[in-house]
């Protein structure tokens, strides 16, 4: 069975990822707090099981699994690409030239390393989930902030579904930051931000029967 993954800010890149892997496998108690503790499908506590390696990142993936639903759950941290080899924000930069109007060939060039069947497959994937990702973004941005002016703010975005997950993902900042004015929003990384709030939602309020878990 594919694990499922769970996103977490576990540092912003290889370096802290790597400083926070030797505290937590040296059974550092912090460390091992920065993980999920319950299971997201049903709530049981979960254990260590094991890892896995990103080859082309060359860092260890931790698995957690649950004693109850018998599913393990990779801990990807946030700047790596959920199902992808690479890291997030060459999928966040594609995703902002495409929205910056880049056409396929130009978005290509930009991008160098990155094939333009693989960019299209990414901007298509997330065309796909935007829908899934801009109600439950939605949702929990009204929960912070019921004053928020959604409509408002997500209106002039209707007939286009990346602009309007960027929007989307702006106003859930907007939400967020109503509770928290210090906190920092990762420009260049939106999506890469929106992967652990996606991801901590389905963990807090499951996801519809039958759907797999939304992720950008
Ligand atoms: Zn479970």
């Amino acid at each position: 069975m594919i694990p499922l993954i769970i996103v977490r800010n576990l540092g912003s890149n290889v370096k802290q990822y790597r400083d926070w892997l030797s505290r937590y496998e040296a059974g550092d108690e912090q460390a091992r707090r920065a993980l999920p503790r319950r299971c997201p499908k049903c709530g049981r506590r979960m254990q260590g099981h094991g890892c896995y390696r990103r080859r082309r990142i060359g860092v260890k993936i931790c698995r957690l699994r649950c004693p109850g639903c018998r599913r393990s759950h990779a801990i990807l941290p946030w700047f790596l690409a959920p199902h992808r080899p690479g890291l997030m924000i060459l999928v966040d930069r594609a995703f902002r030239l495409r929205l910056k109007g880049y056409s396929w060939y130009r978005l290509a060039n930009a991008m160098g390393q990155v094939s333009l069947r693989t960019l299209q497959r990414w901007i298509r994937r997330i065309g796909k989930v935007a829908e899934r990702a801009v109600a439950i973004l939605s949702r929990d941005a009204r929960r912070l902030d019921p004053e928020l002016d959604l409509d408002t703010l997500l209106r002039p975005f209707g007939g286009d579904s990346l602009r309007l997950l960027d929007a989307a993902i702006g106003a859930f900042f907007l939400a967020c930051r109503r509770l928290d004015p210090g906190l920092d929003f990762p420009a260049s990384r939106r999506l890469a931000w929106c992967n652990v709030h996606l991801s901590t939602a389905a963990a807090a309020n499951g996801t519809p029967r039958g759907e797999a878990p939304v992720w950008l």
